[in-house]
């Protein structure tokens, strides 16, 4: 792993003093009740979080339980989803939802290895539901995160990337133990907000402006 980024709690002291004046509101992000965080990630898989939000707040607001959720019949939550797209989300969402009533009395369980057993959760919203509920110091490696760490550390980013040993590595390394659930929603929204995918934002960028990204540095982003 390349990079001068070697030193953790220094990455944590950039990320978090970015994050203080930066962090996004998201209503799931006040949330620390599993069944509505799992309920959150399966609506924003592959969908901006802002399209997610009126969508989310209708359907806590009209079934405020997951008992009551499990009494809408499939094409009403079909009709409720459709304008975030994906119609096999809206089955996937009502599966899980019925299997979370049916099989353990309405809470989502506790653990990663049983999440992954409902349908449509794998072992990324498994991972962020565990980390967001209960501040389970987990890495959440999803694609923004894989682009964010593999340009600060130099690593290569393929479509194997996610996979691969050394972003794993990286991603404990670098992961707040003491703060995971402010540390992960900092690191996404960073992602988002300045290491774009597109346009990454170097000259506005902590790591950046103090030589720690390899990505910046090969590309002479700065002196
Ligand atoms: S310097 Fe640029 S590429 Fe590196 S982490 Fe910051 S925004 Fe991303």
């Amino acid at each position: 792993m390349k990079s001068n980024l070697r030193n953790a709690p220094r990455f944590h002291r950039l990320l978090h003093s970015w994050a203080r004046s930066n962090l996004r509101e998201y209503p799931w992000r006040r949330e620390q009740d599993r069944f509505w965080l799992l309920l959150s990630k399966m609506m924003l898989r592959r969908t901006r979080a802002d399209q997610v939000v009126p969508i989310y707040e209708h359907v806590a607001k009209r079934y405020p339980t997951a008992e009551e959720l499990a009494t809408a019949s499939a094409e009403e939550l079909r009709a409720l989803l459709y304008p975030l797209g994906l119609e096999w989300r809206a089955d996937n969402i009502v599966s899980m939802v019925r299997e979370v009533v049916e099989r353990y009395n309405g809470e989502v369980p506790g653990t990663k290895d049983e999440m992954m057993s409902l349908p449509g959760v794998g072992d990324y919203v498994a991972s962020a539901v565990a980390c967001f509920a209960k501040g389970e110091p987990t890495p959440i490696i999803d694609t923004n995160v894989v682009r964010v760490l593999g340009r600060l550390f130099g690593l290569r980013l393929d479509g194997e990337a996610r996979r691969r040993k050394e972003m794993r590595d990286a991603a404990t390394m670098c992961l707040d133990q003491r703060q995971p659930r402010l540390y992960s929603y900092a690191l996404l929204d960073f992602a988002a907000l300045v290491c774009a995918a597109s346009a990454p934002r170097c000259g506005e960028c902590p790591f950046g402006q103090q030589g720690l990204c390899e990505y910046a540095q090969q590309k002479k982003h700065f002196p």
